[in-house]
């Protein structure tokens, strides 16, 4: 039952889906990605929050990028130690480091997504990152330090939010 949820499911010949127990699928590298390196396209069109599914990215406060069939970037799991990052501004993911044959590509989640226990989205991490989470609920749970720390891959929405953030006097964050 699980492959049938594969079929129609258009990969590029570089990724491929596997099976990844309890995660369901991982999408995966069949050839080598360079630092830099467009690794998946995100397709799909903009839809207000109310229609939009669980692999839906957030690029505003009331809007999401998706698709009504499933694409090969639905399978990117979440890592709190990713191995590429979404540029929304050219729809890309794009690799944070060198990409082995057959590694798992991961993007953070909370990279573009402000509020995902708002709709009911919010998981339990088991990445095994050494930075890992736990209970991801969205960006705007983090703490201060944790928010910083992933600064440079926010997507621009939640950029513009942090910087919101620090504008504020200390003693109210
Ligand atoms: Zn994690």
């Amino acid at each position: 039952m699980q492959t049938e949820r594969l079929r129609g499911v258009v990969v590029p010949k570089t990724l491929k889906i596997v099976p990844a127990g309890s995660k369901g699928f991982s999408l995966v590298a069949n050839r080598k990605f360079r630092l830099g390196e467009k690794v998946c396209f995100l397709a799909g069109e903009l839809v207000d929050a109310a229609h939009s599914t669980p692999e839906a990215v957030q690029i505003s406060d009331t809007q999401f990028i998706d698709t009504n069939y499933l694409v090969a970037e639905d399978f990117i799991n979440h890592s709190c130690s990713p191995n590429t990052r979404l540029d929304i501004e050219c729809r890309q993911f794009t690799a944070l480091r060198d990409i082995s044959r057959g590694e798992e590509i991961t993007y953070h989640y909370l990279t573009t997504e402000w509020d995902m226990e708002a709709w009911g989205a919010d998981f339990r991490c088991a990445c095994g990152s050494l930075h890992c989470l736990g209970h991801i609920r969205g960006f705007k749970y983090l703490p201060l330090a944790e928010k910083l720390r992933i600064k440079p891959l926010l997507s621009p929405l939640l950029r513009g939010k942090l910087e919101e953030i620090e504008r504020l006097p200390q003693e109210k964050i």
